[in-house]
């Protein structure tokens, strides 16, 4: 126990954001609580970045291990805000700030009427999905678990659904390989593409294999994808260069990776039989005044069993955090102060996530070229991959947002003494009952032998 007048804070999400926010907020002498949901604190690095991106997450891991574990930072895993611990008693205990930096976990809902009822029942969203694909190879792994039917469908069009629709063929391949008795790993196929990796075992022709590739769908065009994002107040110029860029970015992919793009496509229904999904009915769309607007007299029909939605992640709404839209209630975006209770901050993809516009404008700037190539897998073939930097955005606002929280805080009086202490004892309780005795010790238990 400190004898001492001080300042603690409370941070929910241990991941980039909160992390980062942590070890600068430690740096300035706050005492710092960790509150995270997961046995692990690593996050979308863990759960939504692929898992071909294998070096990368490793590092990722390393980094935000050395942001949490040292003097002043107190983690408590285990530790949801909203089912374990609720927004209103955070608030009532009196720390100096809070920040939220829980991420963007919430599929943003497809817009078919009735389409939640089909969940699991053949319509499934980006963030399991990728959660699957990222842990079911884990002997201890207990989710759901997906097969890949022929010509599944993506509907989507940013990133992530490029992932979506290369997990779909990396499968597809992978097992059609098997079943002529060529045993060839997802890195290797993910790394080489699927042509080459047949090439190397003497198929010249990917076709041969009998796969029914899977379908992107997008209802703009392929040269309106926001893989390739435009800087703000670009000119016209720009704008079209990034056209070309997002053209040639999809082209390389679906040459590495054979999945078929279907742009101008609105999804009106699911198709369905008795109990499952078969494929979705669209309408074409096309663009007015940069709209997608559906042409309901031209319909069409894709089917298959499976139907992966991957339209965005929003922020979880949680009792007694208020929302404004589908966004938490932010009086700033840029400092992420939280409207109706001051000293609350929102860090990270909490505040970033992909949907809005102002957040998207700094977006922007966050994924070069470059790097969208190299986390695609499209880069030139004697280029070394790296996708160094693709979180530096995101911490590089986590660090700006936790400056500005040590500002404010400073600002504050000190927590008394006993007052302090007495939330030091709150979070002691609570890690003795999740069986957390320090961070290596912990991390060295809740880690799966088998994790990637
Ligand atoms: C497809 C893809 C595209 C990307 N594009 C970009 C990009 O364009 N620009 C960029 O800067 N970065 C990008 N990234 C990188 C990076 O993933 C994110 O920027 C960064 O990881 C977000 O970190 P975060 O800490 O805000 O959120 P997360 O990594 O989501 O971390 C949130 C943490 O909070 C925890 N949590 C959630 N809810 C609760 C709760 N109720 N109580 C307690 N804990 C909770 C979660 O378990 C998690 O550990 C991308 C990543 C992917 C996979």
């Amino acid at each position: 126990m400190v004898d001492a007048n001080r300042h603690v804070v409370a941070i929910f999400g241990g991941a980039s954001a909160g992390s980062t926010a942590a070890e600068i907020l430690a740096a300035r002498g706050i005492e710092v609580i960790v509150f995270e949901q997961n046995l692990r604190p690593y996050g979308k690095i863990e759960d939504g970045l692929p898992r071909w991106h294998r070096d990368q997450r490793r590092m990722e891991y390393k980094r935000i291990d050395g942001k949490l574990d040292r003097p002043g930072v107190h983690v408590v895993p285990r530790t949801r805000l909203g089912t374990d611990i609720q927004f209103d008693d955070v608030v009532r205990w009196g720390f100096s700030a809070v920040l939220l930096a829980n991420g963007a976990w919430r599929d943003r809902p497809l817009d078919i009427p009735g389409a939640e009822a089909w969940v699991d029942r053949g319509l499934v969203y980006q963030n399991p999905f990728i959660y699957w694909f990222n842990h079911a190879q884990e002997a201890a792994y207990a989710g759901r678990r997906y097969t890949i039917p022929p010509g599944a469908i993506c509907i989507g069009g940013g990133l992530a659904s490029i992932d979506v629709v290369k997990v779909f063929q990396l499968e597809l391949y992978g097992q059609a390989l098997a079943a002529r008795g060529i045993d060839v790993t997802m890195h290797d196929l993910e790394h080489a593409g699927i042509p080459a990796t047949c090439l190397k075992h003497g198929i010249t022709d990917p076709a041969a294999l009998g796969v029914e590739d899977s379908w992107l769908v997008y209802r703009r065009r392929v040269e309106d994808m926001p893989v390739a994002t435009a800087p703000p107040g670009a000119s016209a110029e720009q704008l079209l260069k990034i056209e070309v860029v997002r053209k040639k970015l999809l082209a390389k992919a679906q040459e590495r990776y054979l999945f078929r793009v279907r742009p101008l496509a609105l999804p009106v229904a699911l198709l369905t039989d008795d109990d499952h999904v078969v494929g979705v009915r669209f309408v074409e769309t096309e663009m007015r005044d940069g709209k997608a607007v559906a042409r309901e007299e031209r319909p069409f029909e894709l089917h298959s069993s499976l139907v992966v939605s991957s339209i965005g992640s929003l922020p979880e709404p949680l009792p007694g955090i208020v929302m404004k839209g589908t966004f938490y209630d932010y009086a700033d975006w840029d400092t992420g102060a939280y409207a109706p209770v001051p000293g609350v901050f929102g860090v990270g993809n909490v505040v970033t996530g992909r949907g809005n516009i102002k957040a998207s404008e700094h977006h922007a700037k966050d994924v070069a070229h470059w790097l969208t190539e190299h986390y695609l897998g499209v880069q030139a073939t004697d280029v070394a991959r790296s996708i160094e930097g693709l979180s530096k955005g995101s911490e590089a606002r986590a660090e700006a947002a936790a400056t500005q929280v040590a500002d404010y805080v400073e600002t504050r009086p000190l927590l008394a003494a006993a007052a302090a202490d007495a939330l030091l004892d709150r979070i002691r309780a609570r890690q003795a009952e999740v069986g957390y005795h320090g961070y290596a010790s912990w991390m060295a238990t809740v880690t799966p032998p088998d994790a990637e």
